[in-house]
């Protein structure tokens, strides 16, 4: 990836990644392929791509649970790998997770306020220096937590079954807050909550880290949702990053025929239905990709180097630095002439 001078010092390093997963009686399954991305200090990155294309395993590898192959995942300057099993109990790491299901965080056992407790106490003794905080100060802190999401008052007092989907996902993100991270990675966390929920929880995300300059990394297999929250948009394919920039960029000039495809299928604003929908074909197993270029067989634009040789994720041609597409065909004539909706808003 580009280093980019105008942008500060980056709080997540991903270089090349490669992880992955045994299978019995065949080739392992290569989640990642060679996946490089920075994500700056209060940054709330999109990261797009269909179901399969590994944004999952990125999140885990970011976080150590998925060991990288080959390449490295420094987080505010330390190798993931290297920080120690203390840093990664519950609630210390400094960069915490937000499932698509909160119950993947939440213990079904005790009340939301203890849970909150539990992160806010290992938090203060991880910290050690200074007097230890009494309990009623633990138990308003974890009070004021709740609101800060949008829970009502009380709701310290319930278990996770009490609360609706969207109130459980504010819980999670609430416990994820009490460790004072400096990132959130968080993996679809709206895809299992109804339409009503999506928006608000979204935005209280967006927003939590805007107002904390807690950096965000946000993953959707679904564009319209990422291209409403973020700064910065990295689209993934098979294993791949295939384009990165900015919202307008990612939304104005899409310059990967993966891109522009993905758009074609966000509904227009208006209401007015979708565009017709430009992606066809199945997504390829990533244990066997085809060779070349990983998309060249749903790709329109394909030309006969995309079946033979894999493009680099570059700059664009006469760009400073973002965007950044891994296309033959957008590096070496510019981007496609294409009609795109403008930026979804808020
Ligand atoms: P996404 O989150 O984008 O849907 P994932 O990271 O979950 O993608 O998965 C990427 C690929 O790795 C998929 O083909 C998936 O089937 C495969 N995969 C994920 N987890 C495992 C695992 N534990 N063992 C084997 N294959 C896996
Ligand atoms: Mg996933």
């Amino acid at each position: 990836m580009s280093v980019n001078a105008s942008r500060p010092a980056p709080l997540l390093r991903v270089e090349d990644v490669v992880v992955e997963y045994p299978r019995k009686g065949l080739p392992p399954m290569r989640a990642l392929a060679g996946v490089g991305l920075e994500i700056a200090p209060g940054e709330v990155v999109g990261i797009v791509g269909e179901s399969g294309c590994g944004k999952s395993t990125l999140a885990r590898a970011v976080t150590g649970l998925a060991p990288a192959h080959t390449g490295s995942v420094t987080f505010d300057g330390t190798p993931v790998g290297a920080m120690g099993r203390r840093r990664r109990a519950p609630g210390l790491l400094p960069l915490q997770m937000v499932f698509q299901d909160p119950n993947a965080s939440l213990n079904p056992r005790r009340t939301i306020g203890a849970q909150i407790q539990e992160v806010v106490v290992a938090r203060e003794r991880a910290r050690g220096a200074g007097r230890r905080r009494s309990d009623p100060e633990n138990a308003r802190e974890a009070v004021e937590a709740l609101r800060r999401v949008g829970l009502p008052d009380g709701a310290a007092e319930k278990y996770p079954h009490e609360f609706s989907g969207g109130q459980r996902q504010r819980a999670a993100i609430a416990r994820a807050l009490a460790s004072r991270p400096k990132m959130i990675v968080a993996d679809e966390p709206v895809s299992a909550l109804d339409a009503s929920a999506q928006a608000a929880v979204a935005n209280l995300l967006r927003d939590l880290s805007r107002e904390e300059g807690i950096a965000l990394a946000f993953i959707s297999h679904d564009l319209a949702v990422v291209g409403a929250l973020a700064d910065r948009v990295v689209v993934m394919y098979l294993g791949r990053v295939v384009e990165t920039g900015t919202v307008e960029q990612i939304f104005n000039a899409p310059q990967h025929p993966y891109t522009q495809a993905l758009l074609a299928a966000v509904p227009v604003p208006d209401g007015s239905g979708t565009r017709p929908r430009a992606l066809t074909g199945e997504v390829p197993d990533p244990g066997s990709p085809p060779p070349g270029c990983r998309f060249h067989p749903r790709c329109p634009l394909a030309v006969g180097r995309c079946r033979s040789d894999e493009p680099a994720l570059l700059r664009a041609p006469g760009a400073t630095a973002e965007p950044e597409v891994a296309c033959w065909v957008a590096q070496e004539s510019g981007p496609a002439t294409h009609t795109a909706p403008a930026p979804p808003t808020a």
